[in-house]
């Protein structure tokens, strides 16, 4: 039996029209939602993530600062900009796109945002609040995860959950909240030192792939019926498509024959993160009314 297949575009567009509400009752009382999004350098892949969110700022009503520097931008010019944004009332939230070239010092950048524009919860004061339990912007790619079990009725409470990778802004965050009380999973955190990943896949509820590495996850490592969301977004090269390449997640597209819910890539996690992200930003806007 085929998976059903988790629909993130859709729930995505949801969201994303609620957001739409509540910008518009944001804009009656004189606030436009910013966010300033900062590019350094020309990354193609970067561009094209950097596109997607201010298209969706836009259709949500919401304005975006774009900010592009070249790749030798020096890392005292970044956190200048950034004190201004901090600074900057019509601002409401901050976005630094990673990666940074390898000359900037990410941590430096990162801890530089005022943590209540930081609406990736990218700051050690972001992380900490979220790990604390306390109020503050969570990830956008791990609530979006989050939301997408929600709406498909996973039971995520006494279920055993393998993430896969530990990036700050993926895997680790994710696994975090995942042992929250508010969903108490109980979670396995795999990575490269993982001895034998399949020995943990196979025992997992659920299975939620970000490792950057396609087809990582293959029908072998997971159970029957098992819930498996691909958070992985990979370029691959193919000769056949019209760019020379095409899209494709860290769990190999066979696993929907065995899983019970798949997430699929594209029109899975990634639109979710968007949706996630303007919430976020409509948030920030509405918080700076309250100040
Ligand atoms: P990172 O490269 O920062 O982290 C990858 C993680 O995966 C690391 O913890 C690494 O382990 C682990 N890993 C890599 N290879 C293996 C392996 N063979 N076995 C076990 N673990 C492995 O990546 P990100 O977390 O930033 O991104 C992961 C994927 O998700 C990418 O494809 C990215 O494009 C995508 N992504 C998608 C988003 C979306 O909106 N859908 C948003 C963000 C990312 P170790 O720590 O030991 O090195």
């Amino acid at each position: 039996m085929s998976a059903i297949i988790m629909d993130g575009k859709a729930l995505a567009m949801k969201i994303r029209d609620g957001v739409k509400a509540k910008c518009n009752l944001l804009l009656e009382k004189g606030i436009t939602p910013c966010l300033a999004v900062i590019l350094v350098g020309n990354d193609p892949a970067s561009l094209s993530y950097v596109k997607g969110k201010e298209k969706a700022l836009a259709e949500a009503g919401m304005k975006s600062r774009d900010i592009r520097l070249f790749a030798d931008t020096q890392e005292a010019a970044l956190l200048s900009i950034i004190a201004d944004l901090n600074k900057d009332e019509s601002t409401h939230g901050i976005l630094v796109q990673l990666p940074l070239p390898h000359h900037i010092n990410e941590g430096n950048v990162i801890k530089a945002i005022n943590p209540e524009k930081d609406v990736d919860c990218f700051t050690p004061v972001s992380v900490g609040n979220m790990v604390l339990g306390r109020k503050g912007f969570l990830p956008c790619t791990p609530s979006g995860v989050l939301a997408l079990l929600r709406e498909y009725n996973i039971p995520i409470a006494g279920s055993h959950v393998v993430v896969v990778g530990r990036s700050n802004i993926v895997g680790r965050p994710l696994a975090n909240l995942l042992t929250t009380k508010e969903y108490n999973a109980t979670v396995t955190l795999c990575h490269t030192g993982t001895y034998d990943i399949s020995f943990h896949t196979r025992q997992a509820d659920i299975v939620i792939a970000a490792t950057g590495m396609p087809s990582l996850i293959t029908p072998g490592m997971i159970k029957e019926n098992a819930v498996v969301i691909d958070v992985g977004i990979n370029r691959v090269s193919d000769p056949s498509a019209k760019k020379g390449y095409r899209l494709c997640g860290d769990v190999d597209p066979a696993v929907e024959e065995k899983a019970s819910f798949f997430s699929p890539v594209p029109g899975g996690i990634g639109p979710m993160t968007i949706a996630m992200l303007i919430r976020n930003v409509a948030e920030a806007a509405g918080n700076s009314l309250n100040k």
